[in-house]
């Protein structure tokens, strides 16, 4: 993925007006509203640069783009954030310390960078099925990322486990790879859009297994490798083993919010609880934007959506507090 033309060449500032904390359209786009209204932001990427968008195929739902690659338009959003003036970096904040203002980040780099407003846009990580022998061969057959790994699964058979738009998009892009095609939902209908449900009923190499959970994956010691899946009947008790060389999980995504746990309010098993109709979380100053704090959508526009109200909310409170074109404040406490 090529990167903004400045990250790697300028430094760290130590303070900055706003600090966006994440990359995907949620970040992106607070940085370019933030950037246009003269704050400046730095926004720090995180582990996967772009976000979850960098690990799928064919988008056909953002606005403007009949069809579009995950990563081609994330690589559009970097670029224009970067354009309109965001100082973006490679880098991953691993502390937050929310207590008082300035807020401080500390980066996997050793770096540390203060901010007047916070905007978090973290995102959300895969769910796994938390059994012991998944975990045992994640990287050895189990994996989460069809675009990433699809490939090594040509003329062989896989299963896929899940029944939302993701399980069913992995399902239908390992069809180019994989000779057979298992999808395993754990009821007797899919919540994927009806369009990519008519895809996957369409294609000759998806088969549907329903009302099914994994009990176990089973595979060979040596080398590691998986060799079938055991599933079991959740109407009748009954168990069955199909076979598998890997094995796709797809049950949906976790907030990525560890990195305020304890500081912010939380809700809904750990999206991070904004007003609403805002972005405002529990603690002025800090914005939270996208997959973070949404339960409902989970959509790339409506993270942008977000991003654009979190930038537009953080300099509300900037102005509001005679910070929206000031310079680096000291560190007097500034009233909520
Ligand atoms: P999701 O919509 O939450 O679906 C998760 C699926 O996994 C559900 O079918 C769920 O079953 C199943 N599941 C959850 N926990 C499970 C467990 N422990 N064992 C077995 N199955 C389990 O998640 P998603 O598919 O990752 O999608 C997340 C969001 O991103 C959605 O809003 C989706 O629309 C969006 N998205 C959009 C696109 C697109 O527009 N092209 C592509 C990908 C994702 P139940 O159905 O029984 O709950």
């Amino acid at each position: 993925m090529s990167h903004a033309p400045t990250p790697a060449e300028t430094a760290l500032p130590a303070h900055s007006r706003v600090l966006i904390v994440g990359s995907g359209p949620a970040g992106y786009t607070a940085a370019v509203y933030a950037s246009r209204a003269m704050l400046e932001p730095v926004l720090i990427q995180g582990m996967q640069p772009g976000g979850q968008l960098t690990i799928t195929t064919e988008v056909e739902n953002w606005p403007g783009e009949t069809e579009i690659q995950g990563p081609d338009l994330m690589v559009k959003m970097e670029a224009h954030a970067a354009a309109m003036g965001a100082r973006i970096f490679i880098d991953t904040v691993t502390r937050l310390d929310l207590k008082a203002r300035p807020f401080v980040a500390e980066l996997d780099s050793g770096r540390r960078i203060t901010a007047d407003a916070v905007i978090l846009a973290t995102g959300a990580q895969a769910r796994w099925l938390e059994l012991e022998s998944e975990e045992k061969f994640k990287g050895f057959g189990v994996s989460a990322c069809a675009t990433c790994d699809g490939f090594f699964y040509r003329n062989r058979e896989v299963v896929v486990v899940g029944g939302g738009n993701t399980a069913v998009e992995e399902a239908l892009f390992l069809t180019k790879f994989a000779s057979k095609v298992t999808l395993v939902h754990r009821r007797d209908s899919l919540r994927a859009e009806k369009i990519l449900q008519d895809r996957l009923f369409k294609n000759p190499k998806i088969n549907v297994i329903w009302d099914h959970e994994v009990l176990e994956v089973q595979g060979d010691e040596q080398p590691l490798g998986v060799t079938c899946v055991r599933l079991r009947n959740l109407k009748t008790g009954t168990e069955q083993t199909v076979p598998a060389d890997g094995v796709f999980v797809a049950i949906g995504h976790a907030p990525a919010s560890e990195l305020v746990a304890g500081q912010l309010e939380l809700h809904h098993g750990g999206y991070v609880k904004v007003e609403p109709g805002s972005t405002r979380t529990s603690i002025p100053g800090v914005f939270a934007a996208g997959d973070l704090t949404d339960h409902i959508y989970r959509q790339a526009v409506t993270s942008a959506g977000m991003g654009c109200m979190a930038a537009l909310d953080a300099e509300r409170w900037l102005a509001d507090h005679h910070m929206a074109g000031a310079p680096a404040p000291d560190e007097a406490e500034i009233p909520a």
